[in-house]
């Protein structure tokens, strides 16, 4: 068993919008729900398209997060199709990157939707290039 707490909510609302994926190509739903800096719920999911150019639930997350605002990631979980772990892809663990302090975490969860690891940003992506690195403001430091 895990020590780590996904909320209730969170967990209901992670299998319902990988319920929602579009993916007649790779038949892999993936989910992802992003708790804003505010405490707000941006969710998203996998969307294919027939070019194989398709848009992950991690970036579709992010972009109802942007879209309403906001700028700050403090939680991201993410939930696959199955019991194997559906970590982010590297366009995503960058993409999150943009956006993440040193406290935000990324949890990944089961098929079922429980916490299989927690991660922080280092730690899928170490010594990570982000907005700094072009003077630019992030949260991270
Ligand atoms: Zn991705």
């Amino acid at each position: 068993m895990s020590d780590i707490q996904v909320p209730d909510d969170v967990r209901r609302t992670a299998l319902n919008v990988r319920g929602h994926a579009y993916v007649p190509y790779s038949g892999h739903p993936v989910g992802a729900v992003l708790i804003s800096e505010s405490g707000k719920t941006y969710a998203g999911c996998n969307v294919e398209s027939a070019n194989y150019k398709g848009l992950c639930a991690e970036a579709s997350a992010i972009a109802g997060m942007i879209s309403s605002g906001e700028r700050e990631i403090r939680t991201i979980y993410v939930i696959g199709p199955g019991e194997h772990r559906c970590t982010p892809c590297g366009d995503c663990r960058q993409r999150i990157r943009e956006f993440a302090t040193p406290e935000t975490r990324i949890v990944v969860l089961d098929g079922e939707g429980s916490p299989l690891k927690r991660y922080t940003m280092d730690e899928l992506l170490p010594d990570s290039f982000g907005p700094e690195n072009l003077n630019k403001t992030s949260g991270m430091r």
